[in-house]
């Protein structure tokens, strides 16, 4: 993973003197830096802006450096904004207007006029935000007091999201085929993809990749191999099937690599030279942080990689998901999701057991899969459609439970939910929506920091949760429309 940085600008201006502005300063460094020992990136505190200037030099050196993923603001004294104005102007890294202030209680005996120049933020980040919204610049306000853990908690969350922007614009999907025929939500504007999102997404030969397979070593399969054994259970005897996995992953693995792809599409349907689909293969790439879609389905794939980047130590419990079917029983109404074969093990409440079956469909040999339950916990699950003329993102709050049954001859990963406001209603606005069957489901990426990141790409949000209704969703979305429309 890439190292990651935020930048710390804190607003004041000269009229203070020497005296005050050299306090802010050491003061801001001080509170990047307690505050860094608890935020998931580092916040490094970089000037006092005290000057149309200054501000306008550190955009420019943070619009530049590849390792700051956002600027958070703050104005510990007055800063007048028309000097702001030029800098934020030319922002092109995620912001976030951070409204605290560095005394937590109001001092009585110590409060005098000095007091009051130096500690006033409650004015200084008013005049902040007036500029905020008259540039109309997308922005997150986070207010509260610096040192409460629940407000590093949003800090850090809207710090994930800006990564997830910085591994969105460097985003590079590697597809083996077209997206699967006749399907419609795999499609998309790749073009509009890659202007608003940053992502280069391109199409390689099969063939290339069946060259490389067959360039694959048997000392790399065996290396392979015994790190399979490292993780999973073999719940199989046909260990060829398994090796030819083996051989698929390194293979796309060192065809990714080479182009600097963190995440790949395939089909079934152009296996053109392969004995088996990659099932295992895509598993165990996606559990190192590679983004997968199924059926060609190149914009689950790239969500995939970003939100596993955007989740716990930058490879969070984020994966490529299907919803399959329901278990529609009165107060007891679940989603399944599963896949053919490409479940994600980051999820897996269990050692997953590495298994052989026929597919069903399609005309290859039995591909080697791994098998589990998926964890309980809390989770999302996201889809990106493309609507014609911009990008949505649906995103839903649901709750993983354990499997409530065993199903023994369901020969994949499984993992099931209750989704909110209940399963009828979501259903019915995920469907108003126009969300695909394909989705990422996230145990540590929240729909909050989906906002964000959505807001920071500027694209729409739709998200669908407890208090949701088909009516209010369909208002939201004739709305969004509109609005769209006038943009
Ligand atoms: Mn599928």
């Amino acid at each position: 993973m890439k190292q990651y940085e935020f930048w710390f600008v804190v607003g004041s201006q000269t009229l203070y003197g020497p005296q005050v502005l050299d306090t802010v300063a050491a003061r801001a460094a001080g509170m990047a830096g307690e505050m860094s020992r608890v935020l998931p990136y580092p916040l490094t505190y970089k000037v006092t802006a005290k000057s149309n200037a200054e501000i306008a030099q550190v955009v420019k050196e943070a619009n530049y450096d590849d390792s700051c993923a956002g600027i958070i603001t703050w104005c510990h004294t007055f800063s007048p904004s028309k000097m702001w104005i030029n800098g934020l102007s030319e922002l092109q890294k995620p912001w976030c207007h951070f409204a605290t202030q560095y005394n937590r209680e109001i001092p009585n005996e110590e409060i005098d006029m000095d007091f009051m120049n130096l500690n006033q933020a409650a004015h200084g980040d008013r005049e902040h935000g007036f500029i905020g919204a008259r540039l109309r610049k997308p922005r997150k306000i986070i207010a509260g007091y610096w040192q409460d853990a629940d407000v590093q908690k949003r800090l850090g969350d809207w710090m994930r999201a800006a990564v997830g922007v910085a591994v969105s614009k460097t985003m590079k999907v590697m597809r083996f085929g077209d997206n699967m025929r006749e399907v419609a939500v795999t499609e998309g504007d790749k073009v509009e993809a890659q202007a608003k999102l940053g992502w280069q997404v391109n199409t390689w030969p099969v063939g290339d990749l069946v060259a490389e397979m067959n360039a694959v070593t048997d000392r790399e399969i065996a290396q392979l191999m015994a790190e399979y054994g490292e993780s999973y259970d073999f719940a199989t005897g046909d260990v060829e099937a398994v090796r030819y996995q083996a051989r698929e992953e390194i293979a796309m693995r060192k065809m990714m690599d080479a182009e600097g792809c963190t995440a790949f599409s395939n089909t079934f349907q152009d296996l053109h030279g392969m004995d088996q689909l990659p099932g295992l293969a895509s598993q165990h790439l996606m559990a190192q942080g590679y983004g997968y879609g199924g059926e060609g389905d190149w914009k689950v794939s790239a969500m995939t990689a970003i939100l596993k980047a955007m989740g716990e130590g930058g490879n969070g419990c984020s994966l490529f998901m299907e919803d399959y079917t329901y278990h529609l029983v009165k107060g007891q109404e679940y989603s399944l999701g599963a896949h053919m074969l490409e479940v994600c093990p980051c999820c897996a409440a269990e050692k997953p057991r590495i298994e052989v079956h026929p597919l069903g469909i399609g005309d290859r040999q039995p591909p080697a899969r791994l098998v589990f339950e998926g964890k309980e916990g809390d989770a999302v699950v996201v889809s990106l459609i493309d609507v014609g003329g911009r990008l949505r993102l649906i995103c839903q709050d649901i709750h993983c439970v354990k499997p409530i049954l065993p199903m023994p001859n369901l020969p994949v990963a499984r993992v099931m939910w209750q989704a909110e406001p209940s399963l009828t209603t979501g259903v019915e606005c995920w469907i108003t929506a126009g969300g695909a069957h394909h989705t990422v489901l996230s145990y540590d990426v929240t729909a909050d920091m989906m906002r964000d990141w959505c807001r920071m790409l500027d694209i729409e949000f739709v998200h669908i949760g407890k208090d949701s209704t088909v009516e209010g969703l369909e208002r939201e979305l004739f709305l969004n429309d509109l609005a769209w429309k006038l943009k």
